[in-house]
């Protein structure tokens, strides 16, 4: 499934594809088209196909 977030960096959306049989937990990296900032996403699978997206701060 794609999912869109928008880049910690510039704020441009990004689409990232998450694998909706890749496990409950899922750790992405996409660069960012815009300003090639490298994007870490966690995706947790909150039901069955449904996940939640979130952006890992550059920092963290
Ligand atoms: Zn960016």
């Amino acid at each position: 499934m794609d999912h869109e977030v928008e880049c910690p960096r510039c704020g441009a959306w990004v689409v990232c594809f998450i694998d909706p049989r890749g496990g409950e937990r899922q750790e992405l990296e996409e660069p960012c088209p815009e300003c090639g900032e490298l994007i870490r996403l966690v995706a947790v699978e909150e039901e069955p196909g449904g996940f939640a997206v979130g952006v890992v701060p550059p920092d963290a």
